[in-house]
């Protein structure tokens, strides 16, 4: 597959970095190059500030709001018309298996659909009448130019995922994409320049995260920085946007537990536990990463995952029939498999897949298990984003949720059981911004996403984005002639 060089896109334009400097794309199935990316810095994103700053106060800023969520439902259909062209070009940008990014982009068009009846339907102000003499109202105003900067590991989903709301209430954006993974954050700068959006509304500045991300967030025009990536990122930016005060949202990484009891729908939770593991290759924030069993079940479990993990489809990403692709790229694949290795020092077993000789070019990382893993072990504790599930055994309730919760992460839980008291219960103990009971990882587009612990700040998704991505102004009327204090009158 030909892929052309990549530019920026600034006020409506592909351009190169004003450096000239341009950075290689690595194919993670066959690690030759894709093609070279422009490298933008400081001053590529200045002039991308400017443009979204004029927006802003010129044509997007003054538009009625019926005619801006008619441009935010063009962007639906035209990535909905684009589905088949868009999910093989992530697909080789990023190593997810094709059948996965189909679902991912269409999910996209469905964040931008969503959003413009969000907007039309529930962005809404309050009335509060004070004794018939005032009326005080709140209105819903956008921020400003927004900064968004994202990660490779779903990168069309995420990046729509935050400008759908972004746009729909009437920011403009500069977005700087994960470097790893730059492909459709182009191809997504060519339907929102196809669907005629007015000149600097939306800007794509690539480039690496200390250089372009930082002077996004460092920039005095940029108002709030949405955030998705690795929680010391997070928090680099955090401290990198007091001196301008920004606005921050984070969406930061996570160790998952999944708690499944002995009354558990077994097939079901070994389907709903094998995916959440092994689906986009393991680099997936919501992992299920920590498995823990109850004893009674625990031996049956685990013979049970050991067949999954070894029948599982490893392949080409744009064979449909492929389960687990290669990782992102070289130094993340060392990256999870020095954590195997850690693994067997710390004193875990370990328990892989076969990866097909034929495959040996790309950076694949076989499904893996480790098995009598203590939850105080680096590899139970620490993030590794790859397919790997560490696997632990308890006997009681109120062990287990001590477990779960003895981890700086607390994005995503998962409980398995019949007892609806006791899922209930356990769901509630888990410190956790997401839980899912009996259930993998679905969501509806109306709740609340987000983390709590090292795993984020704030909630995007649903009405919950737009206490981010506007500001509430509260006017207050006088509706009568009330006691106004006369200092200084004779
Ligand atoms: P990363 O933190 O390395 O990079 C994310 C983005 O931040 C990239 O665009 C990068 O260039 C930029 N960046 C890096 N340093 C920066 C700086 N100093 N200033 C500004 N920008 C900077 O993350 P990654 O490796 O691309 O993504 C994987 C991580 O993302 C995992 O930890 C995963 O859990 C997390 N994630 C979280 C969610 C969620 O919703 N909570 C969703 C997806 C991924």
């Amino acid at each position: 597959m030909e892929v052309k060089d990549i530019q920026l896109y600034i006020n409506g334009k592909f351009v190169d970095a004003v450096s000239g400097k341009k950075f290689d794309n690595f194919n993670p199935y066959t690690n030759e190059r894709i093609n070279r990316v422009a490298e933008g810095d400081s001053a590529d994103i200045d002039a991308a500030v400017k443009a979204a700053h004029a927006a802003f106060n010129g044509p997007w800023g003054k538009m009625k709001v019926s005619e801006r969520l008619r441009y935010i439902h063009k962007i639906a259909d035209l990535i909905d018309e684009h589905i088949d062209e868009i999910a093989p070009l992530e697909s080789l940008d990023t190593g997810l298996p094709i059948s996965q990014t189909k679902n991912m982009v269409a999910r996209s068009a469905q964040n931008f659909r969503f959003y413009a009846e969000m907007v039309s339907s529930r962005l809404a102000g309050e009335a509060y009448q004070v004794d018939g003499d005032f009326l005080n109202y709140t209105i819903r105003k956008p921020v400003g130019v927004a900064g968004l900067i994202t990660p490779w590991n779903a990168p069309f989903m995420l990046e729509t995922w935050k400008l759908a709301p972004a746009l729909a209430t009437g920011n403009t954006v500069v977005m700087k994409p994960g470097e790893l993974s730059p492909i459709t954050a182009n191809r997504l700068a060519e339907i929102i320049d196809q669907a005629e959006l007015p000149e600097g509304v939306f800007n794509v500045v690539h480039g690496f995260g200390e250089t372009a991300g930082a002077s996004l967030v460092a920039h005095p025009d940029v108002r709030l920085i949405s955030f998705t990536g690795e929680t010391v990122t997070g928090v680099e930016i955090t401290k990198n946007g007091a001196d301008t005060l920004k606005r921050v949202s984070m969406e930061l990484g996570g160790k998952s537990p999944i708690i499944i009891f002995d009354d558990a729908d077994f097939e079901r939770a070994l389907d709903a536990c094998t995916w959440g593991i092994f689906s986009f290759n393991g680099e997936r924030c919501t992992a299920n990463s920590r498995l823990f069993l109850h004893a009674s079940i625990y031996d049956d479990f685990v013979s049970a995952l050991k067949e999954r993990v070894q029948n599982i489809v490893i392949g080409d990403p744009m064979d449909p029939t492929t389960q687990v692709g290669p990782l992102i790229h070289r130094d993340h694949y060392k990256k999870v498999k020095s954590y195997i290795d850690l693994a067997i020092q710390e004193g875990a077993e370990v328990f892989s897949g076969k990866i097909p000789e034929h495959l040996h070019k790309g950076n694949f990382v076989a499904p893996t298990l480790l098995l009598n893993v203590k939850n105080d072990m680096r590899v139970a504790q620490e993030e590794i984003f790859g397919p790997v599930l560490a696997v632990m055994k308890f006997e009681k309730e109120d062990q287990v949720i001590e477990l779960a919760n003895d981890v700086k992460y607390g994005l995503a839980g998962y409980v398995w059981t019949k007892d609806i008291q006791r899922a209930h219960r356990i769901a509630q103990a888990v410190d956790a911004g997401m839980v899912w009971i009996n259930s993998q990882n679905v969501r509806d587009l109306r709740i609340p996403f987000g983390g709590s612990k090292a795993s984020g700040i704030g909630r995007e998704g649903g009405h919950y984005a737009f206490d981010f991505y506007t500001e509430t102004q509260v006017i207050h009327v006088a509706l009568g002639n009330h006691h106004i204090p006369q200092f200084g009158k004779k």
